[in-house]
């Protein structure tokens, strides 16, 4: 398999009902055909209604904000990946910052959710990054690799290869600082050369890893072009259609 070129909008918890559809609708209206797989992730609740407007487009995919590990059962409030898989999810984005922050998600529970992802034949987008204290001391990248190790080195070499990493310094998140185009190229191929030491030369070359953090049309075609770096985990900029669209251009 090769490693792909995607870009990925998660909307987190914005836009109504409406608001959702139109922009859904806007991107695939603006979306060009081309090798790059545009992925949008909208709130649970759009889910259904953005997969309609997903469909329109080959290269326009539709991915889930989180789910719960279990298949199933007594866990009021919670979405089972059945249920995103029967709205035609094929991404779920695992391990954000933010549900790192708000939510206690550490290792363990990503690993299970990882696996439940994995099992239902879903591909997980398996966020990782570092806080600014951890940068400034200079322990990113021992950070980074234990995120990796906890949550996704106990799967064999063949379901790995359906996984997709975002590397996501928290500091850059919603903050308007980006990673400089080396530090992200730095951090991605310490990421594919963890993972060739885990599974061999071969899977890491063909494991898709994302920057996050801050991507906008005015920075994603430097980004993208760092040879690590495949695509991007975009917030801020994929609520606009027309930036959102841009950054995809941006290949
Ligand atoms: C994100 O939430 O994954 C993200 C990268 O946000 P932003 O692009 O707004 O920094």
């Amino acid at each position: 398999m090769k490693r792909q070129h995607i870009v990925a909008g998660n909307w987190k918890m914005n836009k109504s009902f409406e608001e959702g559809k139109d922009l859904a609708e806007a991107v695939a209206a603006g979306l060009n055909e081309s090798d790059t797989i545009a992925i949008l992730a909208p709130p649970f609740i759009h889910l259904s209604a953005v997969s309609m407007t997903v469909q329109q487009k080959l290269n326009l995919k539709l991915a889930a904000q989180n789910c719960h590990q279990e298949q199933g059962g007594a866990y009021t409030g919670e979405i089972s990946i059945d249920m995103l898989k029967s709205v035609g999810v094929e991404y779920v984005i695992l391990g954000h910052s933010e549900r790192r922050e708000y939510f206690g998600e550490e290792a363990t529970l990503l690993a299970k959710k990882v696996d439940a992802v994995l099992a239902a034949g879903l591909k997980p987008i398996f966020c990782c990054g570092e806080k600014l204290p951890i940068r400034e001391a200079g322990t990113h990248t021992e950070l980074v690799s234990d995120q990796i190790k906890g949550a996704l080195f106990h799967l064999s070499a063949e379901a790995f290869a359906d996984v997709v990493i975002a590397y996501e310094p928290v500091w850059a998140i919603g903050t308007g600082v980006t990673a400089s185009p080396e530090q992200a190229q730095e951090m991605h191929a310490v990421i594919r050369q963890l993972v060739a030491g885990q599974y061999g030369a071969e899977v890491a070359d063909a494991t898709t890893i994302l920057y996050g953090g801050s991507v906008k049309p005015a920075n994603a075609k430097e980004l993208f072009s760092q040879p690590d770096v495949d695509g991007g985990l975009v917030g801020g900029a994929s609520l606009k259609p027309d930036d959102f669209l841009a950054i995809i251009d941006s290949f």
